[in-house]
């Protein structure tokens, strides 16, 4: 998880603004949300600074005071709870570490990075069955309708080997099982083709949960490492990046979806590293993550052309496809750093306004 996704269970909720995450210092006990945190995108990773008793940091040194432990303890403290972190502020600590301790921990960090690969997808759920192999059953027909309904072609429910299920079930990551009910269930495939990873939807109105992103082990491919039909998309001419299934399906062959917000890092390496060379990348997801986009695009357009979308409220699945090819045509803004720039001057103008 991101380091701010910690603090955020330590902590609490944060203000957020221009990607800095704002929580109530834990050091001094401020209660005005003095406490800055950089976003993790940005290659200050981490780094937090409390306005009011003037501590400072990065998260090596955050677990080390916060825990009183050894800087040795406190890297060991953020890889068992998996918080991702930068590693060069390792040479801040170069007298509490011995060699052999960072060279074992850079080690670490590099297989940590290479080793999504090795992962294994998780469970499957019980009970679910395709919709392609029973269109004739009555039992599929509220699924397909409420597809149907959300602008979701046949040939995608084929493709997609969307499936469903009525009363089954899934796996914890302790192994119990949960009950999963009336929900459609998508797959998410790797460039291989072999099945990685499955997310859910409830077609009931008032579910008890929405969605289910299936729970993932360590072992397993998790959510962050999973792009929604990026297989398929990173061939296309063109690829739209979105934030959920529907979103990406209003694209038909060339949307993809993160499964939230943020483009996590293991999702932008397997962008750069897995897509053809000349596709055309359109960035629309959530303007909530402004300052997370402007960064993705300009990562990107370093590799591809990239356009960012500005859009309203409503997500392209809202829009309907034609709509949302429209926004898409209409809005977008070229990521070159000028134009970046002064589309977040822009917005700031507009939002202070
Ligand atoms: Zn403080």
């Amino acid at each position: 998880m991101r380091f701010q996704d910690f603090l955020t269970q330590e902590l609490g909720n944060p203000k957020i603004s221009n990607g800095e995450y704002q929580y109530c210092c834990p050091f001094c006990g401020e209660q005005k949300y003095k406490f800055y945190v950089k976003d993790s995108l940005q290659s200050d990773n981490g780094l937090y600074h409390c306005k009011k008793c003037d501590a400072t940091g990065n998260p090596i040194t955050f677990m080390k005071d916060y825990y009183s432990i050894s800087a040795k303890q406190a890297i060991d403290l953020l890889e068992t709870k998996n918080i991702t972190f930068d590693i060069s502020p390792l040479d801040n600590y170069s007298n509490e570490l011995s060699e052999s301790d960072k060279l074992i921990l850079h080690l670490r960090h590099k297989s940590h990075k290479n080793n999504t690969e090795d992962k294994k997808p998780p469970r499957l759920p019980e009970g679910f069955k395709y919709l392609k192999d029973n269109l004739q059953n009555k039992e599929s027909y509220p699924f397909l309708y409420y597809l149907k309904n959300r602008g979701i072609t046949l040939n995608q429910i084929i493709e997609h080997n969307i499936a469903y299920v009525t009363n089954g079930y899934f796996y914890k990551t302790n192994g119990e099982k949960a009950p999963l009910r009336n929900s459609v269930i998508f797959f998410t495939y790797g460039n291989n083709g072999n099945y990685k990873y499955w997310n859910t939807r409830s077609i009931d109105p008032n579910p008890y949960l929405k969605s289910i992103n299936a729970p993932s082990t360590e072992q397993e491919y998790a959510r962050k490492d999973c792009i929604f039909n990026f297989n398929n998309a990173r061939k296309e001419k063109v690829m739209i990046i979105t934030e959920g299934v529907f979103d990406a399906l209003t694209f038909g062959k060339s949307g993809v979806a993160t499964f939230g917000k943020q483009v996590t890092q293991s999702q932008l390496d397997q962008i750069i590293q897995y897509t053809h060379k000349g596709t055309i990348i359109y960035i629309m997801l959530d303007s909530d993550a402004l300052t997370n986009n402007i960064k993705l695009a300009r990562k990107l357009h370093e590799h591809f052309t990239t356009f960012v979308v500005p859009h309203g409220v409503e997500d392209a699945n809202d829009m309907g496809k034609e709509k949302a090819v429209k926004v898409l045509k209409e809005n977008r803004i070229l990521a070159t750093p000028e134009n970046l720039q002064n589309y977040l001057l822009q917005q700031k103008l507009t939002f202070n306004a």
